[in-house]
């Protein structure tokens, strides 16, 4: 009865304030996407064959199959495959720095929403049994308020019921970011800074590994070589965008 009640005063609500674009605040009609207007939905810009089989890397040419990237070939990837939703660019970088760094956690869980929503090339969400964020150490955590891999993962956890596990995995060492460092530097930094707390929580499962922006790959291929260490069936990797 209460939730029946909160409905009509939300509807209510709605209809004497209309919801807006998340981003430009634009009115949205009923043929809209619930979160984002036509204009900034139509700038997202996700990801489109031709793309590595396994990293998941959008190949400049637009002809031809998917196939492996260079990289893939020459050296060992920790996780079975990484998918992204779309380019970290235009609209979707512009949301992720609302949420990340001005803390706008709504647009996160839109953000975790459309994730949920988009068909991956040759992935499927429901083939995994635990959902696992991408850990901050705890001195970042404290610095922004919340995990936004968390805030990601958490919406994914609920539409798919597969369990989030956000305690196994821990960054015991905390580092310079990332976004200050070459492409060589990314995994030297990243090395030994993540540990698994509870082993018997990872053995055995098929572990969905969320972050929010896949740059060169270094934290979540760190993240899935601990979580293999410790005999995890399989680490795939989902994240909201990629940088190319
Ligand atoms: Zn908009
Ligand atoms: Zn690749």
């Amino acid at each position: 009865m209460a939730c029946e009640m909160k409905k009509i005063i939300t509807g209510l609500v709605d209809i004497v304030f209309p919801p807006g674009c998340i981003l430009c605040g634009a009115f949205m009609d009923e043929h809209s996407h619930p979160s984002f207007c036509p204009h900034c939905f139509s700038q997202i810009h996700f990801m489109q064959s031709p793309q590595c089989t396994c990293c998941g890397l959008p190949f400049l040419d637009r002809e031809g199959e998917d196939h492996l990237c260079g990289d893939c070939i020459t050296s060992k990837q920790f996780f079975s495959v990484a998918r992204s939703l779309g380019k970290y660019d235009s609209v979707l970088l512009e949301a992720i720095h609302l949420f990340k760094y001005r803390a706008k956690l709504t647009v996160g869980k839109a953000l975790g929403m459309l994730m949920t929503e988009h068909e991956y090339r040759d992935f499927t969400i429901r083939d995994y049994s635990l959902i696992i964020p991408v850990p901050l150490h705890k001195r970042r955590l404290k610095e922004r308020g919340f995990n936004q891999s968390l805030i990601l993962a958490r919406e994914l956890s609920i539409h798919f019921s597969i369990p989030l596990d956000f305690s196994s995995l821990k960054r015991t060492i905390h580092r310079k970011p990332q976004t200050m460092l070459k492409q060589k530097e990314r995994l030297a930094n990243v090395k030994g800074a993540f540990e698994v707390k509870s082993a018997e929580r990872i053995k055995g499962e098929k572990i969905l590994l969320v972050d929010d922006v896949y740059t060169t790959g270094s934290t979540v291929k760190e993240c899935s070589r601990m979580l293999l260490r410790h005999e995890a069936d399989e680490v795939a990797v989902l994240t909201l965008a990629r940088t190319l």
